[in-house]
């Protein structure tokens, strides 16, 4: 799996009986990740990413807080696709993010799908946000 590591910290929310301070770092940067998005601005509440609510609720950053705290990070959840950021974008860093899909050329069928995918393409994303 293409597992970024960078978001290691994501799963190790434990160190023994403690909070991972890495962990409560990346959680802080997080919700500051969600709260510059559309989202957050327009509504003041973010996708809550935690084991319970599976970004399937919204809550103040607050109690995303509080239930990051309590239940961890639904699992893989590695790319915050749910809070704005284009899946791959920090898995390949050559692309630009804008064209991490990518057909091969020669077959017009597959790049007319391709075309439809682009412009289905927030649906899509939504799509993903709920549990598989
Ligand atoms: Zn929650």
């Amino acid at each position: 799996m293409d597992n970024p590591i960078h978001r290691d910290w994501m799963y190790n929310r434990m160190l023994g009986r403690d909070f991972n301070p890495a962990w409560l770092v990346g959680v802080k940067h997080f919700l500051e990740f969600a709260k510059s998005q559309r989202d957050y601005l327009e509504s003041r509440q973010i996708r809550c990413p935690c084991r319970k609510c599976k970004n399937m609720r919204y809550e103040n950053p607050e109690k995303v807080h509080l239930d990051l705290l309590r239940n961890g990070f639904v699992a893989d959840y590695w790319c915050w696709t749910c809070h704005g950021e284009e899946e791959n974008d920090n898995l390949n860093n050559n692309n630009n993010g804008a064209s991490s899909i990518q057909f091969m050329d020669d077959d017009d069928e597959i790049n007319e799908e391709y075309n439809n995918m682009k412009q289905e393409n927030s649906d899509v994303r939504l799509a993903r946000c709920l549990p598989k």
